[in-house]
C-alpha cells in the first residue's frame, strides 16, 4: 500500500514510522509512506498557504489553491483521499480493515481553523475523525489512522490470528485480559484457570471476562 501524507509539517512524522512494526512494514515493502509539504504549492513569495476567513472570525484558514494542487500532485488512478477532520465519520476497526485493502491512500491533514470548504467539495472522498475532540492539526490523526490500518495489512503483525482476537473484532467485544510471568506479584495472582492447561475452560473464561468488561465499560457494543 502507498500512503501519501499531505501536511504543513512533514517533520512531524519523524519517529512514529521509524520504529517497531511500522518500520519493519516499510522495510519489507508492505507500506510505502510519502510526504508532501503543502507549502511547496504556494505561489506566495513567503510560502504562505493560509488567509483570514471570509465573513470574519478568529484564526486562519488553509487556502484552496495550494491544497488542491498538492492533492493533484499525489493523485493516481487508484487513489482514495481521506481528510482527517473532527467533523468526519468516527473511526472504527471495520473502517481500518476496509481502508487496509486500498492500494493508494492520500491523507490530508488540516491545520489552523481548518481548510477551505471547497477542497472538501472538490477533492475529498471521505472525512474521518479519530474522536470527539479537536487536535491542533491532522498530523496526529494521520499517525493514528496509519497505525490502525497497518495492523490489517497481511504481514505487518507477526501473528495474524492476534489481530482477529483483538478488541472490536470478536463480535465487536473487547479482548480478554492477558497475564504473563510471574504467577504472583505483590499478592496479585494470575487466575488459576489460565495455569491448568485446559483449553476449553480457558476459552470459556476469556469469553466471559471479555463479555463482562465490555458490558461494564461499553454496553452499547453488545447491542
Ligand atoms: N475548526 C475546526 C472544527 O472545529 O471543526 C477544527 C480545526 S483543527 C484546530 C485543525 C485540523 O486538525 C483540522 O482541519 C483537522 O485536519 C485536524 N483535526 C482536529 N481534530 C481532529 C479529529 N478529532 N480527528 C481528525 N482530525 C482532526
Amino acid at each position: 500500500m502507498i500512503i501519501d501524507i499531505l501536511s504543513l509539517f512533514p517533520a512531524y512524522f519523524r519517529g512514529p514510522f521509524d520504529v517497531s512494526m511500522l518500520m519493519r512494514a516499510r522495510e519489507n515493502g508492505l507500506i510505502e509512506i510519502r510526504h508532501t509539504d503543502i507549502r511547496d504549492f504556494s505561489e506566495d513569495k513567503h510560502k504562505r498557504v493560509d488567509a483570514r476567513p471570509f465573513g470574519g472570525g478568529p484564526g486562519m484558514v488553509l487556502q484552496v489553491e495550494p491544497v488542491v494542487k498538492a492533492i493533484r500532485s499525489a493523485r493516481g488512478p487508484k487513489s482514495h483521499l481521506v481528510f482527517l477532520s473532527p467533523q468526519g465519520t468516527p473511526l472504527k476497526a471495520a473502517k481500518c480493515e476496509e481502508l487496509a485493502k486500498r492500494e493508494h491512500l492520500i491523507l490530508l491533514c488540516g491545520h489552523y481553523e481548518g481548510i477551505d470548504e471547497r477542497v472538501i467539495q472538490m477533492e475529498v472522498d471521505e472525512e474521518i475523525s479519530i474522536g470527539d475532540y479537536v487536535l491542533t492539526s491532522g498530523c496526529p490523526a494521520a499517525i493514528v489512522l496509519i497505525d490502525a490500518i497497518s495492523r490489517f495489512i497481511p504481514g505487518v503483525v507477526g501473528h495474524p490470528e492476534a489481530v482477529q482476537q483483538d478488541s472490536f473484532q470478536q463480535g465487536g467485544m473487547f479482548d480478554a485480559p492477558h497475564y504473563t510471568r510471574p504467577e504472583e506479584f505483590e499478592g496479585f495472582k494470575v487466575p488459576e484457570v489460565l495455569l491448568n492447561g485446559n483449553h476449553a475452560k480457558i476459552k470459556k473464561w476469556r469469553d466471559e471476562e471479555a463479555l463482562r468488561k465490555t458490558g461494564r465499560v461499553r454496553p452499547e457494543l453488545l447491542k
